[in-house]
């Protein structure tokens, strides 16, 4: 599988996120990708509502609880968060295995190399997909206003 077909997947998912963290996911794609794990992005920014309406699956609507986080408490919903799935390649088609296995593991440590905090370090609820950036802002200090810096930081980032 060649990296230039997972990142122009990629791009979509990729577009309303903070250009900093937008680049450290192109760079885990084409890592990952180099070692021969394909991973596609299945999330990226999440409005509030969405959010709301995910944190309601489980709890007042069907479904299994698939996140702990209400609206404007989780870095997706300020475009610094993002999550993967590592897939198979099946006759040239990419088929997501959600099953976390030691490649899911190597992506969280690739993603940590490259500066990401991975959900799959935490404790009380494993997000094997999620990587996020914080700029070591609070979602406090998000949901009050506060803003990541912008200038030219996805160049500087880059390597
Ligand atoms: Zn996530």
């Amino acid at each position: 599988m060649d990296a230039s077909v997972l990142l122009k997947r990629a791009e979509k998912k990729l577009s309303g996120l903070h250009p900093v963290v937008a680049e450290k996911a192109r760079q885990l794609i084409k890592k990952a990708c180099a070692e021969g794990i394909p991973i596609i992005i299945t999330q990226g920014l999440r409005t509030i509502e969405e959010q709301n309406r995910l944190y309601a699956q489980g709890r007042t609507k069907p479904g299994k609880i698939v996140t702990n986080a209400r609206g404007g408490y989780s870095y997706h919903n300020f475009g610094l968060a993002f999550d993967v799935c590592v897939c198979d390649v099946v006759k040239g088609n990419l088929v997501p295995n959600w099953k976390v296995d030691r490649r899911w593991h190597r992506v969280g440590q690739i993603g940590k190399s490259l500066g990401l905090e991975w959900g799959g370090d935490w404790r009380r609820f494993k997000d094997y997909p999620h990587f996020q950036y914080t700029f070591g802002l609070t979602l406090a200090q998000l949901r009050n206003g506060k803003k990541p810096p912008i200038v030219n930081a996805a160049k500087r980032e880059k390597r």
